[in-house]
C-alpha cells in the first residue's frame, strides 16, 4: 500500500484562541460545545466526493484543535478546583463554594466525555468511517459535521431520536 502522506500541513497555532478560553471561564460550560476554532469552514470542490482526504484531513485538524482548547480547560478546571479547595475556612463560604464545587465536576465530567467522544471521532476518521450516519448511513453531511464535529447521526435520525425520547419520558 502506498500510504506515503507524510507531507503534514502544520496545524495552526492554538496561542490566540487559549487566550479566548481564559475569558470563558467565568463561564466553565460556554466554552466546552463551543468548537469556535481558527479553521476556517471546509470549502469542497466542484465535484468533490464526500469525505475525500482533504475534507478528512480538514476534520481531523478541527477535532485536534479542540481537543487542545479543552485540554487547556480541563487543566484550568482541576487548577480551579484544588486551590478552591485549600481557601475558604468560614462555613458560610464553604456552602456556596460546595455548590460551586459540584458545578465544576460536573464540567469537568462533561469536558471528559466529550474529549473521549473527540477521540472516538478522529478514529473513526482513520478507520474511514466518519461522516456516515451511525443509524441509517447516509451522509452526514459536512455544515453539520462542521457545527458538530463529533456528531455520529444524520439530522434525521437525531431529530427521530429525540422525539422518542420525549414520547418515552412522558
Ligand atoms: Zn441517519
Amino acid at each position: 500500500m502506498a500510504t506515503t502522506k507524510t507531507k503534514k500541513k502544520p496545524i495552526k497555532k492554538v496561542s490566540k484562541t487559549t487566550r479566548k478560553i481564559s475569558k470563558a471561564m467565568a463561564n466553565p460550560s460556554s466554552g466546552i460545545a463551543n468548537n469556535k476554532s481558527k479553521i476556517a469552514p471546509y470549502k469542497p470542490k466542484k465535484n468533490e466526493k464526500y469525505m475525500s482526504a482533504a475534507m478528512k484531513k480538514h476534520f481531523i485538524a478541527v477535532l485536534l484543535l479542540w481537543k487542545e482548547h479543552l485540554k487547556e480547560e480541563m487543566k484550568k478546571t482541576f487548577d480551579h478546583l484544588k486551590t478552591k479547595g485549600e481557601t475558604y475556612a468560614d462555613p458560610v463560604d464553604r456552602a456556596s463554594q460546595e455548590e460551586e464545587f459540584a458545578f465544576e465536576l460536573r464540567t469537568r465530567d462533561r469536558e471528559r466525555k466529550l474529549t473521549n467522544k473527540i477521540a472516538i471521532s478522529i478514529e473513526k476518521i482513520k478507520q474511514d468511517d466518519y461522516g456516515w450516519c451511525d443509524s441509517c448511513g447516509d451522509e452526514i453531511g459536512i455544515k453539520r459535521l462542521e457545527a458538530r464535529p463529533t456528531a455520529t447521526h444524520c439530522i434525521h435520525c437525531k431529530t427521530l431520536d429525540e422525539i422518542k425520547e420525549k414520547q418515552l419520558s412522558g
